[in-house]
């Protein structure tokens, strides 16, 4: 199946509640409404894409056995509420990691486009066409440097420093409402 363009969405502060570096599994609060924004995506054949930083595993607070886990969680917690993620696109760099294996300037730590970019070739889609959804200067800068439309929403760290978001909202839902406004779908 070929699709033409893709909602990316970054993890903490959107899908769940951004509690920190979130390294133990009761801490995962998924938002009610994220499940029915991916539902709406869903139904319009609109990839949803996770693409989160994960430095709490270059940290060596979690592992990526545990990272994937909890990525096979947060699926399943959404499939249970009938809505479908894609896939979920991680990088566990950082810079300054405690763990030497994980301690390097990658590619694909946003504001990095490594993860759009494998994304868009997986899923044969155009990263100018896309979205992507963020809480941080990391989400929006991103978008912007693959000429995505970004979209910032107040869920999540709003730590937005000087990054130009192309629109403000709320939440995932209110986003995902106004991109199938703007496509002609909804
Ligand atoms: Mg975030
Ligand atoms: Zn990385």
């Amino acid at each position: 199946m070929k699709y033409k363009f893709a909602v990316f969405i970054d993890r903490d502060g959107i899908i769940n509640e951004d509690v920190g570096n979130l390294s133990k599994i009761e801490d995962l609060k998924i938002f009610p409404l994220t499940i029915k924004a991916v539902k709406l995506l869903n139904k319009h054949k609109i990839p949803a894409i996770v693409v989160t930083n994960q430095p709490v595993v270059a940290r060596g607070w979690v592992n990526e056995q545990w990272l994937n886990n909890t990525h096979k969680e947060i699926i399943a917690k959404f499939k249970r509420g009938g809505a479908k993620i894609d896939r979920i696109y991680y990088c566990p760099h950082h810079p300054d990691a405690n763990l030497e294996k994980y301690r390097v300037v990658c590619k694909c730590r946003k504001p990095g486009i490594g993860l759009l970019k494998q994304a868009a070739k997986d899923f044969k889609i155009d990263l100018k066409e896309s979205y992507i959804v963020g809480d941080s200067f990391r989400d929006i800068e991103a978008g912007i440097k693959v000429g995505a439309t970004t979209i910032a929403v107040k869920t999540g760290s709003s730590n937005f420093k000087d990054s130009k978001p192309h629109i403000k909202v709320k939440g995932l839902l209110e986003a995902v409402k106004l991109i199938l406004e703007k496509e002609g779908l909804s």
